[in-house]
Order: C-alpha cells, then structure tokens, then sequence
C-alpha cells in the first residue's frame, strides 16, 4: 500500500484479495502496510489491484515461503517472551540441560546460567532419542520441574513439543515451544503449534536444505503464529570426526532470505563441548541472533547428550569469551 494509504483503502484491498480466493495477510511495517495475498498460484486478476485507492505496487513474491520472505516484511522481526526480546539488535542465549533429570539439576543449572548470563532455561522434558531403547524424558513430569525453575528464578523457559497431542499441555508450561531437528518436518504438529501464540523454535532438519526449513516454517507462520525462531543444528555430511558439521553458512543466507531471528546452537552442531565455545564465537560473528547451549552440573552423567554439555565453569568463560563478540556484532547482550 501507500504510505499515506488510508485505513479503510487497506481494508478495501484486503476484502478483494479474500475475494479472489486468497488468504489476505496484513502486515504493517513502519512505513506502510504491505497486503500479503497467500495462495497457491498467481492468478492474473491480482494485479489489477494495482489500480484500486490506496494500492502502490502488485507484486509478486518468487519465493515459495511468502510469509517468512523478507520481501514480503522488509523489517527484521523482533519476538518479545515476557519482556526479552528475541531478534534483530538483540543477542540471546538459550541453555540448560539437554534432558530434564530432577529439580535439584534444573535449579543448579539454571542458577548458575543467571549468575554467569543467559535469558532462557532449557530443558527437554520429551526426548526424540534415534534409539527407542533411550531415555524418552520425564515427560509431564519434567514440565513441571520446568515451571517450578521459572517460579524461581523467572527464566522464561523453552522445552521440546514432540506430538500434536500434547501441545496444550506443553503450551501450559513453557514459553517457548522447541521443534526438534527430527520433527521439523512433521507437518501435523507444525501446523498444530501454528494454532497458538506460544513463539516456536524451530530446529533445521539434520539433511533439510535452506529452503526445506522456510517452508516449515511457512507451515507454523500461515497458520497464523508469527513467532518463529530459526535454529541452525548442524547437518550430516561425509565427514565423521564431529557429530554433525555446523552449517554457519546457513546464519547470513538465512538473514538475506528472511526476516525471522537466527539462532545457532553450537552444542549438538559439534556434539563435542572442547568445540562449543569456538563455534559460539564464531556464531555471533556471522551475525546469529544468539545461541543455544547444553550445560549440565555433571556432564559426564548426564541421561543424554553429556560429550556436548559444558560444565559450569566451562558456561561462565564461554559468557566471558563471548562478550566481545557480541559487541563487535553491534548487538546487545540483556544479561
Ligand atoms: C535438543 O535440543 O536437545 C535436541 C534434541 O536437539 P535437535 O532436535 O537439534 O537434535
Ligand atoms: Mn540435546
């Protein structure tokens, strides 16, 4: 639209891009407010909206992911979970434990990541282990040692959704909901998450392309939640001598492509915590909108992912270490 475009010019283009079959979004940027018309093709029709009040331009979007293109929201976007913000400006970490084992390991670890710096308490309460033979998590359980780590230290939390049945339930507990790497593609449950408000975190799949994580994210955001973290985790590849191959490519390809916030999560993209720090690093100077760290009081005992998790002093020089980089990146660290 415009920029002087009026209220009513804006709601008049909305009602005849529905009209033509369309899903109409509205999104308004600082400037102007752009009409997204979501749907399957391009119909000829669109573009003579060109001529109607208040319209600039038609255009379409080549992308196949319209709503998390940053042509259709030229601005980056900002997620705000309880006063922090997540995005654009902001560097944010996200740590804790892999797997959720009692209260008296969650309000440790969280303690310490208040002390040494950290907004978000993580902890996965359902596990998607390769093996069925794993341990699965505490499941409700563990949620509720979740809420009892945020009625003490006020960490807003995030833990792991891994089925469209239980998403009310998480969704009572946490206020980040995390798609593992192995569901990313579990589209019943993307669009089950996309039913909510709760801001979603959404994993890379361990083989998806770029493009592969934007549609699902288009998944969650079409259904009408635009809160959506990116979360680059490593990829497979040939190579063996680390778990999974970091894919910091992903961080500036992904800003370029879209407006939604970049995290990288340097534990299991390196599954080796001699790693994590350096790659840590090397996420805030690509540009990533903050980070994902395991941390256990006890690696070597944690129930699952113990070789990636650092300890607490190894967390508080990671904070310290970090600091710099943060700055260099011209973004601010809400410690
Ligand atoms: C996790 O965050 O502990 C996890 C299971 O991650 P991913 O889905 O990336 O493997
Ligand atoms: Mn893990």
């Amino acid at each position: 639209m415009k920029t002087d475009a009026k209220e009513e010019d804006i709601l008049n283009v909305s009602e005849k891009v529905s009209k033509l079959g369309y899903q109409a979004r509205r999104i308004d940027g600082e400037i102007r407010t752009v009409i997204a018309a979501v749907g399957d093709k391009e119909k000829e029709p669109l573009r003579a909206l060109q001529f109607v009040e208040g319209v600039d331009k038609v255009m379409p979007i080549r992308a196949p992911y319209k709503l998390a293109s940053r042509s259709t929201r030229p601005h980056d976007t900002i997620i705000d979970v309880n006063g922090v913000k997540i995005g654009e400006g902001f560097f944010s970490i996200f740590a804790g434990p892999c797997s959720v084992e009692s209260e008296d390991q969650c309000l440790q670890t969280a303690r310490h990541i208040q002390s040494a710096g950290g907004q978000f308490f993580r902890g996965g309460a359902y596990k998607p282990r390769t093996s069925p033979y794993s341990f699965q998590g505490l499941e409700e359980e563990g949620l509720k040692i979740l809420a009892s780590v945020r009625a003490h230290t006020k960490l807003p939390i995030i833990t792991e959704l891994v089925e469209p049945g239980n998403c009310a339930l998480v969704c009572e507990y946490t206020d980040i909901i995390q798609i593992g790497a192995r569901n990313m593609q579990n589209f019943p449950l993307l669009k089950e998450v996309g039913k909510t408000k709760k801001p979603v975190f959404l994993k890379r799949g361990l083989s998806a392309t770029i493009d592969d994580l934007l549609m699902s994210a288009e998944y969650i955001l079409s259904e009408g939640n635009e809160n959506v973290i990116l979360c680059e985790r490593g990829i497979r590849t040939f190579e063996t001598a680390y778990r999974n191959v970091l894919d910091l490519n992903a961080v500036p390809k992904l800003k370029s492509l879209t407006h939604l916030p970049v995290i990288v999560d340097p534990s299991h993209g390196t599954g080796n915590r001699q790693m994590v720090t350096s790659m840590a690093k090397a996420a805030a100077a690509c540009g990533a909108d903050g980070i994902m760290i395991e941390v256990h009081p006890d690696p070597d005992s944690a129930w699952s992912d113990g070789a990636q998790s650092l300890t607490f002093d190894m967390y508080t020089d990671l904070i310290q270490e970090l600091k710099p980089f943060i700055e260099l990146s011209g973004k601010v660290f809400n410690s």
